[in-house]
């Protein structure tokens, strides 16, 4: 399998080549040359298959420049029940006969983010230790990236996280989540500004290349590859735990924000994965819905704060990707596109024939705000007994104006609503209930380093911490 640029201009890569870096050289996305087809006979295979035979099954058609024996041994390591809480690793939850949530935050940080990047850590370690190499990634977060890049990194051989974050603006859990951690290969940088400005930081070092190259400095953010690839396997796993045939179909209702979850749920269905429909979810930051409802795709110059704040996304970053697909996978008409998009801030597919594909796709959209997403909490604690997180309520009415009789609805779960405990007490007026081991993160010791938002000390510290 190789990997080229949706922009057209890069020679062919495999799977390791691909997997450290950010955007390809010409401002694209890598994306495969192909998506490897599944027969029935595969599917029929595969229906008996365990989460960790499954992940073998789908990512060694992506990832085939690593020896089979190894990639076992990597997908071993990764998804154990010790680190997502069974061995199901997803589980699947019904609520009604024909609805149900999709169990994906049972990782170290409770949040979906973690089955991508515990494989990330593992498959970055071992890549750097063949090549002999170290990586220092540098990143910026307002909680929920930043944390699960954390937990997957830590203890790693070859391998820094260099975190920043806003001091004082993420929650009590989560802040203590993240500046809790003790290894010595985990920094996090509380910055004296706003989260724009750590990001703003990060972007100021990652534009010097001179110093990017002599500190090995690289990043994990949403439109790394193999997190994408990784995160297709639950689709198949769902599948197969809720129905009976492969001519039965099923619908995902996913909550939106990078579009890398979703984008994941395409390629399943690319595969030959029966999905009826995925759902697209969003907040008040809608622009997703405006494109699948319009085919208009406009990126706002605002992003609104919202209660399911790792929604709060206005340029999806993995977008790009299914406009590929969109397009027939013609890079000319991609980076036309996305030179309108430079130049007039927009652009419209919805009077040419690429729109309709939205359709054979089985694309659907829905949009949320707060007063819905407190309600949708409510009604699914008072309807079903379930404590469900914001996110995941944005999804799942995005989910339910598009159900249809007969076909399992499945919402994907990106969060465990002990993250959110503000909005559940606002919903519910109770907290809600944390997994065991989560009682006291807040009282646990706290390691950080404070730095003003000035990019020459940033750079210092980490100068002085990567042996060179
Ligand atoms: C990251 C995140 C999302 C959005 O996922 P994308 O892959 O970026 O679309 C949704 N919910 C939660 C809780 C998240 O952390």
């Amino acid at each position: 399998m190789k990997y080229t640029s949706t922009r057209g201009n890069m020679a062919a890569k495999s799977f390791t080549e691909i997997l450290l870096g950010g955007l390809a050289d010409d401002g694209g996305l890598a994306v495969p040359d192909h998506y490897p087809k599944l027969s029935k006979t595969d599917l029929a295979v595969m229906r008996g298959m365990n989460y960790r035979e499954l992940a073998f099954e789908v990512i060694s058609r992506f990832a085939t420049d690593i020896p089979a024996a190894d990639l076992k041994a990597i997908i071993t390591k990764t998804y154990t029940a010790k680190v997502f809480g069974s061995d199901v690793i997803t589980p699947v939850k019904t609520l009604e006969p024909g609805l149900h949530i999709l169990g994906l935050s049972n990782g170290p940080t409770l949040a979906f983010k973690d089955v991508a990047m515990q494989l990330l850590g593992n498959l970055f370690e071992y890549v750097l230790a063949k090549d002999h190499a170290e990586l220092n990634i540098l990143g910026g977060t307002s909680g929920d990236t930043g944390s699960a890049a954390e937990y997957a990194m830590r203890g790693k051989r070859g391998i820094r996280v260099f975190m920043l974050s806003p001091l004082g603006k993420m929650s009590p859990f989560q802040t203590a989540q993240m500046y809790s951690l003790q290894d010595p290969n985990i920094f996090n940088i509380a910055v004296t500004a706003p989260f724009d400005a750590c990001q703003d930081m990060v972007k100021a070092v990652s534009n010097d290349l001179a110093f990017k190259e002599k500190y090995q400095i690289g990043t994990v953010n949403s439109i790394n590859w193999a997190r994408v690839t990784a995160q297709t396997i639950y689709y198949f796993q769902t599948y197969f735990a809720l129905t009976k045939n492969n001519d039965e179909q099923v619908s995902f209702a996913v909550p939106s924000g990078n579009f890398g979850n979703v984008c994941a749920g395409h390629i399943a269905r690319q595969m030959g994965l029966p999905i009826r429909k995925l759902i697209v979810a969003t907040n008040e930051n809608d622009v997703l819905d405006e494109f699948f409802k319009t085919g208009i795709y406009r990126p706002r110059a605002e992003t609104l704060h919202t209660s399911s704040p790792s929604m709060d996304i206005t340029k999806a970053s993995n977008f790009e990707r299914f406009v590929y697909d969109l397009v027939g996978r013609d890079p000319q008409i991609l980076k036309g596109l996305w030179q309108q998009l430079k130049k007039d801030g927009y652009f419209d597919l919805s009077k040419t024939p690429y729109f309709a594909k939205v359709q054979e796709f089985g694309l659907a959209s829905g949009s949320s705000n707060h007063a819905d997403r407190i309600a949708t909490i409510r009604r699914v604690h008072q309807r079903y007994g379930v404590v469900i997180d914001p996110h995941t309520a944005d999804g799942l009415k995005a989910g339910l104006e598009h159900r249809e009789a007969g076909i399992p609805l499945v919402c994907l779960e990106t969060a465990l609503p002990a993250k959110f405990e503000e909005t559940i007490r606002e919903a519910l007026g109770q907290d809600p209930q944390r997994p065991a081991g989560y009682e006291n993160i807040e009282n646990l010791p706290q390691r950080f380093d404070t730095l003003p938002p000035d990019v020459a000390q940033l750079k210092a510290f980490i100068a002085a911490r990567v042996p060179s």
